[in-house]
């Protein structure tokens, strides 16, 4: 299975190859009323649906491939925390909204392991993060050390720590990096079977999930109905969560973000002894930079590396290609190592890097580009939605008052633009 564009079913990734649910769940075949039609099955749809489904709504989950199938079954697997950059949110709307943000980017971390805890859900949860500063690049460091200082005056609630160079080789053997931060609340862990026991769980709980049932076309009204090839979905309420999938059904909101390429390799089972000797702390590693690399052992020992950040709209011919020369430049060691599985999928970018929220004729919502940090905040989207459905829209005010801009030129220049755009970053990034 070609390991992007998979159509209707998941990609060729090791995920897939690993997941312990197999999701079979129909095609939608016929006309339905509901409460709420959620549009997406990744983790903000699949979060929206368990959070009202937990609150006794009527929800529909109608996904157009299968639960997973994009960025939400295909990520890094790396738990992290924050919600977007409170500074941002201060300079705009003052402190206390600052302040709301920063409380938001602990609460979408919690969210995840609650929900592991309370529905059992196997996927190999582990605790532990490092952000890595890079040999060479000083202002990464310094980044990393500004951002211990606001942790450590906001009273962040799990145990952060600087980890030098000497102290660096406890946590990963290279040569690439010169010192980490610590965040023992953050972790890992394998995204589809999170994704999948979640569905799950709303499913148990009555929410009503398709797959393979792709919404073509939302005509909004009093009474919105969302138009499948099969059949379609009268509701009170829809919630689009189809993130950088989603283009042509709602065309209102797809300028405002763009679609970037994103790619992991997993080598073959390194064994205990190997990966123990590579990454004798097990945990979660990201670099800094723009275009970052991200990596952490799998369940069974494989280094699934993950990078690159591709804004031409065009995937490589290769990923392995593609990756194998920047996971070698970290661990040389592994020259010799077999590459099992390439995979990639798109992230939605919005230009100021700031999860979109917003109304669409009054009884549509929808929440949209995560900008390659979304396994946690997707979820605490999930509630947002969840709760701005009930009629609470505190938090989701907080986001919907802020204007989302447009990629210069619509979506045929979204490419080129962004790419002049990354290319500035880069410039900074080594002048920095
Ligand atoms: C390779 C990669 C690595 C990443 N690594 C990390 C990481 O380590 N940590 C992290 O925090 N974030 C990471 N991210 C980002 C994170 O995965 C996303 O922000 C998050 O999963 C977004 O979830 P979502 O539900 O909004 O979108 P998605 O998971 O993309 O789900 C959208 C779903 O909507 C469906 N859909 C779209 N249109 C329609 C339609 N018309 N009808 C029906 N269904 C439709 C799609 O089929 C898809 O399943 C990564 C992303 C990628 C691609």
């Amino acid at each position: 299975m070609h390991g992007i564009d998979s159509g209707r079913e998941h990609t060729g990734s090791y995920y897939a190859a690993s997941r312990k649910l197999q999701s079979d769940y129909p095609q939608l075949d016929g006309n339905l009323d509901c409460d709420v039609v959620v549009v997406g099955g990744g983790f903000t749809g699949v979060s929206t649906t368990l959070f009202l489904a937990e609150r006794g709504y009527d929800v529909v989950l109608l996904e157009a491939s299968r639960i997973g199938w994009g960025a939400s079954g295909r990520n890094g697997g790396q738990l992290i925390d924050g919600f977007t950059d409170t500074d941002k949110f201060r300079r705009k709307f003052g402190e206390s909204a600052a302040e709301m943000v920063w409380q938001m980017g602990v609460e979408c971390r919690d969210i995840v392991v609650q929900r592991i805890e309370k529905y059992a859900i196997d996927c190999d949860l582990k605790f532990g993060y490092l952000d890595v500063a890079a040999r060479g690049r000083p202002a990464e460091l310094r980044g990393l050390q500004a951002h211990l200082e606001e942790r450590t005056r906001r009273d962040f609630p799990y145990e952060m720590g600087l980890v030098g160079e000497d102290e660096l080789r406890e946590w990963i053997r290279t040569d690439a990096y010169v010192a980490g931060l610590s965040n023992a609340g953050n972790g890992h862990l394998h995204p589809l079977n999170l994704c999948a026991g979640e569905a799950r769980a709303a499913a148990d709980l009555g929410a009503r999930v398709f797959e393979q049932t792709r919404v073509n076309r939302i005509c909004h009204g009093a009474q919105p109905v969302v138009e499948t090839g099969h059949g379609n979905v009268s509701a009170k309420k829809v919630v689009l969560a189809g993130n950088a999938y989603l283009r042509d059904a709602e065309p209102r909101i797809r300028d405002t973000i763009f679609p970037a390429g994103s790619y992991i390799i997993a080598t073959e089972p390194l064994g205990e002894e190997r990966a123990h000797e590579l990454l004798p702390a097990d945990v979660a590693f990201c670099e800094q930079c723009v275009a970052l690399n991200y990596f952490r052992l799998s369940a069974d020992k494989r280094l699934l590396f993950g990078g690159m950040c591709n804004y031409s709209g065009r995937h490589p011919r290769s990923i392995r290609a593609a990756m194998l020369p920047r996971l070698l430049k970290v661990f040389p060691a592994l020259a010799d190592v077999a590459i099992d599985y390439e995979w990639g999928g798109n992230i939605a970018i919005s230009i100021n890097r700031c999860p979109q929220f917003g109304r669409i004729e009054g009884n549509t919502y929808y929440a949209q580009g995560f900008s390659g940090h979304g396994l946690a905040p997707s979820h605490l989207a999930g509630k947002m939605l969840a709760d701005v459905v009930c009629g609470d829209a505190e938090q989701f005010d907080v986001f919907a008052r802020i204007r989302h801009l447009s990629i210069p030129g619509g979506k045929w220049f979204a490419g080129p633009a962004v790419a002049l755009g990354m290319s500035y970053f880069r410039l900074k990034e080594m002048l920095g």
